[in-house]
């Protein structure tokens, strides 16, 4: 993979330069050759951090020591950053620091190209980094936050001593959390106002003739929003450059892919195939399906049809729990010659389409079932349709009506609605999780909705596999070659994956 044609000693020169400090601001692209491995892999464990610094700091006040701990522990596991160290001494196992900033600089890359395609995936890159950067830029000593400071352009001058004294009461009585002796030993910035808005909105500055003077302290608000314009701008340039990115086919579905990455099993193996009876959806969907699956149920079983998106979300999902082909041909039959369509109309029409998800049909491809990016990121539903994720997709009115419906409490909806408004619907549908299964944590960071109905059956079940309440015949599947994938792995099939799922998305298509 190659970032730039520019020899090598000045891409050496320039590297040294670049990693010196534990923390940039991305203003230069990586200038070297990567192979594909590492630009999969890189991209992966980025994701992986981000996702963990979105449920963090939902579940935990962002800084606390709880926060930093688990963030810490999630870095050093990634081979991240995880504590800025002044030189590059060798340590004992793993990669180098130099190599760490190497990483963080490459992966961040990556992840431009492939979050700043949309509104809402650009909106959720940017937050992640800030926080990231945030927590990285708190662990610095005075000394390396001033030089980043002055290495990127923040050239705040701080007040003299002088000036001090006789600003001292104003600075105590106007700055947060600044008393009679820390203001003698912290420094002062004069910075324009313009620049502090989020501090002059709070009055939590002493303001006077167009300046601020911001505690030490709080120099990191300012950081953080000349981080995020920088992010937001340079996301907005690289979105133009998207056409030429395309143009390479090797990187154009890996990119695709990482933009509604699912970083986790992929549930394509069905060790519970024939374990569910067609006799236990009903119930399984009110108890154990997420919300998503459980709307696209009852639509089904209202209107005894779904268009192609449901059908492709919900077909995919009953594999993924284990329902059969022999079963899924005969659910599908039995709801849809309800209605308009007869059987003959349903073996011409649909059963191909059924045979071809399962593998048995066209490249015998083992499908698998949505992840909650794939869901929530593409093919949004439109009028008529029922698939897609409650938590994104429904009208809030229409999603508190539904919540309450399903007996959630009226403060459980109120927490839920906050959620989705902050547009972390994961963490929203998992929220949900906790009060429908009365539990106070889920154990566990919900990216799928086969992930959902697993823990579920967990929970109500104390942990034992489902079981069968009615014996139906089964067939072992023939294309079931694939075992639960690790993420480098999924990264690796990537091209398979876009591939497959254009493919099979041909094959649902209404007449
Ligand atoms: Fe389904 Fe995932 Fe949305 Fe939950 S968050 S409703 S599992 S898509």
């Amino acid at each position: 993979m190659q970032f730039s044609s520019r020899r090598k000693k000045f891409t050496t020169n320039s590297q040294t330069e670049l990693y010196s400090h534990p923390l940039q601001f991305y203003g230069q692209p990586p200038l070297e050759n990567i192979s594909l491995t590492e630009f999969e892999t890189f991209a992966v464990e980025r994701l992986k951090l981000l996702k963990t610094i979105e449920n963090l700091g939902v579940s935990y006040v962002k800084l606390s020591d709880q926060y930093i701990k688990k963030l810490e522990v999630e870095s050093k596991a990634l081979n991240f950053l995880y504590r800025p160290e002044a030189d590059d001494r060798k340590p004992q196992s793993g990669p180098t620091e130099q190599e760490k900033r190497r990483k963080d600089h490459i992966s961040h890359f990556i992840l431009r190209l492939a979050y700043c395609q949309t509104e809402d995936l650009r909106r959720w890159f940017i937050q992640q980094e800030v926080d990231l950067f945030r927590y990285r830029f708190n662990d610095l000593d005075p000394k390396q936050k001033l030089e980043l400071l002055h290495r990127n352009n923040l050239q705040y001058d701080t007040i003299s001593v002088e000036e001090k004294k006789a600003l001292h009461d104003k600075l105590v009585n106007s700055s947060y959390a600044v008393s009679g002796i820390t203001v003698e030993d912290q420094d002062f910035y004069k910075v324009p106002f313009q620049d502090a808005l989020d501090l002059v909105r709070s009055r939590k500055v002493y303001l006077k003739a167009g300046y601020v003077y911001i505690p030490h302290q709080d120099i990191v608000t300012i950081v953080l929003n000349d981080f995020r314009t920088r992010l937001s701008k340079a996301l907005a340039l690289t979105a133009r450059s998207l056409p030429a990115v395309h143009s390479d086919e090797r990187l154009q579905p890996l990119l695709n892919h990482l933009s509604h990455a699912y970083v986790g099993q992929d549930y394509s193996i069905q060790k519970n195939v024939g374990k569910i009876s067609l006799e236990q959806i009903d119930s399984l969907s009110g108890k154990s399906f997420p919300l998503c699956m459980r709307q696209v149920h009852q639509s089904l079983r209202e209107n005894h049809h779904l268009r192609h998106g449901g059908r492709m979300q919900y077909g995919l999902f009953l594999k993924g729990i284990g329902l059969s082909l022999e079963q899924a041909l005969q659910f599908w039959r039995s709801e849809f010659i309800k209605g308009k369509v007869d059987s003959d109309k349903f073996d011409k029409a649909y059963a191909y389409s059924i045979r071809h998800m399962f593998g048995k049909e066209g490249k015998r491809t083992d499908y698998t079932p949505y992840s909650c990016m794939k869901v929530i990121l593409s093919n949004a539903p439109s009028q008529g349709d029922h698939h897609g994720c409650p938590f994104r997709h429904s009208d809030p009115e229409l999603l508190k009506q539904k919540l309450q419906v399903y007996k959630v409490s009226p403060s459980g909806i109120i927490q839920i609605l906050e959620l989705v408004k902050g547009m972390h619907y994961q963490l929203a549908c998992q929220k949900y999780f906790e009060l429908t299964h009365n539990v106070e944590e889920a154990s566990f960071s919900l990216n799928h909705p086969n992930q959902y109905f697993i823990e579920s059956q967990k929970v109500l079940g104390g942990g034992r596999d489902i079981k069968r309440e009615t014996d139906v015949p089964q067939k072992p599947q023939e294309n079931s070659t694939k075992g639960p994938s690790a993420a480098p792995e999924a990264a690796a099939n990537t091209q398979d994956v876009a591939e497959m799922t254009e493919e099979l998305d041909s094959f649902f298509q209404d007449a």
